[in-house]
């Protein structure tokens, strides 16, 4: 079961254990020093009161028939204090007082001290008078006769010492619990004020829905927890939003993109119906049915691809790569297609390493031969070439095809967009790969680079970070 305080807010909480915290320390801090105090300014009488006992014990004897014989000098009632003259009380084994040498009229006095504990040696403040507090000191003295357990205690006016002390205590007495409102109510008030930001952030939380999912959060400062927690919480927000456009864009472009293969399936098996048609016909009919289907398939993992890798869901295992070979590894499988046009791949690669996932960046050299085929003549020759400059890693694809006039090149990358007549099918795909390219970069920390090829075709490069040696 949780305690009281625990169904408490935050704010109240820290406001709590601050003020006790500070409390506590507060109190031991104050009994400390009063302590100290005290025992520093004790000091110097106490020492005085030894040397009077010292001094008492050279001038008094006491005789076999317990008959006192006292050497110093009387100390009558009403006189003035005279440090050279002890003050004392002598108390018998019985714990009765036998000599008292003081300058009080015993009249006068508000209570006198009771008799001393037998045997033990003490050190306190005693009253007889509110205005008269003695610093006593009791001790054991020994007679040398049998039963000489006495004690003896000798006094001294403790007034300076007592009024500091007092004092001392007054003043921690009244600062105490004035400090401590203190702290409670400043606890309350810095810990309202800090957690402001908090509050706000609730607020501003709250109000967002998958409809308002570019709101950020309030960051009043970056450097502080809590704005370190708003700018975490927003990057999410930010990963949220972005999964919520990939989906949009996802939905959006597959009902637009769809549409026309599913018309098109849908038509031609309508007019198939029509009549009645020989098996040959039927034959045909179907054929064409099947090969829309199947660029339907394809339309659908590409854009599923698409949005995986502009998503961002796809996990990336970066490891140390030597680019040139890979990318030799790569060509010499994807090549093999290049032979079906008669095309031929020539790589040229310098030794160059990279940190990298494998499998994006497959994609991504797959994606730029591929256009390379397919764009270029029958017979053409693929330029690959790998190199390191200036801390960077670039592979180029240079083919032999149309090349891309330079007003589309910054479009090249969207999604769907196709250059001329490549929107008719025939070479052209959907207008994707390259979408998926620069997604795929992207995730690896890379660019996509396209210049005009010489003396004709088109160059694709994409440039990674080079891995140094530390
Ligand atoms: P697609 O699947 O249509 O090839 P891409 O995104 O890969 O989609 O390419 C987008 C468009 O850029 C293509 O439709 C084509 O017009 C043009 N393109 C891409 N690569 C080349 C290339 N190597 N040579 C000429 N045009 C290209």
């Amino acid at each position: 079961m949780k305690a009281w305080w625990q169904h408490r807010t935050l704010r109240f909480r820290l406001a709590l254990w601050y003020s006790f915290g500070g409390t506590l320390l507060l109190a031991v801090f104050s009994a400390t020093i009063y302590g100290f105090v005290a025992q520093r300014m004790a000091k110097p009488l106490n020492h005085a009161l030894r040397q009077d006992l010292e001094k008492i014990q050279t001038k008094l004897l006491v005789l076999p028939d317990r008959r006192i014989t006292w050497q110093g000098r009387e100390v009558p009632a009403g006189t003035a204090w005279d440090a050279r003259e002890p003050w004392f009380e002598l108390w018998d084994e019985q714990g009765q007082l036998v000599r008292r040498c003081w300058p009080f009229n015993e009249d006068h006095l508000d209570r006198l001290p009771a008799s001393p504990v037998r045997g033990s040696d003490t050190l306190s403040v005693f009253r007889i008078a509110p205005d008269i507090p003695l610093r006593v000191h009791s001790t054991p003295y020994r007679i040398p006769y049998p039963n000489g357990d006495w004690m003896i205690r000798v006094m001294r006016i403790h007034e300076p010492a007592a009024d500091a002390l007092s004092a001392l205590l007054a003043i921690i007495v009244v600062s105490l619990p004035l400090t401590v409102a203190l702290l409670v109510a400043g606890g309350y008030l810095i810990t309202r004020h800090w957690l402001r930001p908090l509050e706000l952030m609730v607020r501003q939380a709250e109000g967002i829905t998958v409809d308002n999912l570019s709101q950020r959060l309030p960051v009043a400062d970056e450097i502080n927890e809590l704005g370190r927690l708003a700018t975490a919480f927003n990057s999410t927000l930010g990963r949220l939003e972005d999964s919520f456009q990939t989906l949009d864009r996802f939905v959006a472009d597959a009902s637009h993109e769809l549409r026309t293969p599913l018309t098109t399936l849908r038509s031609v098996g309508e007019v198939g119906l029509r009549r009645s048609r020989t098996v040959e016909e039927y034959r045909e009919i179907i054929g064409s049915m099947l090969e829309e289907a199947q660029r339907l398939h394809q339309l659908v993992e590409r854009l599923l691809e698409l949005a995986s890798a502009e998503g961002g869901t796809r996990n990336v295992h970066s490891e140390p790569l030597r680019l040139d070979e890979f990318v030799t590894a790569c060509v010499n499988e994807i090549g093999i297609l290049a032979e079906y046009k008669n095309q031929h791949i020539e790589i040229v690669a310098k030794a160059c390493t990279i940190n990298t996932d494998p499998v994006l960046l497959r994609q991504v050299l797959q994606n730029l031969l591929d256009n390379a085929m397919k764009y270029s003549p029958i017979g053409a020759t693929i330029r690959v070439q790998v190199e390191s400059l200036a801390g960077e890693c670039r592979v180029s694809v240079s083919d032999e095809g149309p090349g891309i006039p330079p007003d589309h090149l910054a479009r090249l990358a969207n999604r769907f967009y196709r250059v001329g007549d490549s929107r008719v099918r025939g070479p052209g795909g959907f207008g994707l790969g390259l979408a998926i390219t620069k997604a795929y970069l992207r995730v690896l920390g890379g660019q996509l680079e396209c210049v005009p090829s010489s003396p004709r075709g088109t160059c694709f490069s994409i440039i990674l970070p080079e891995l140094r040696d530390t």
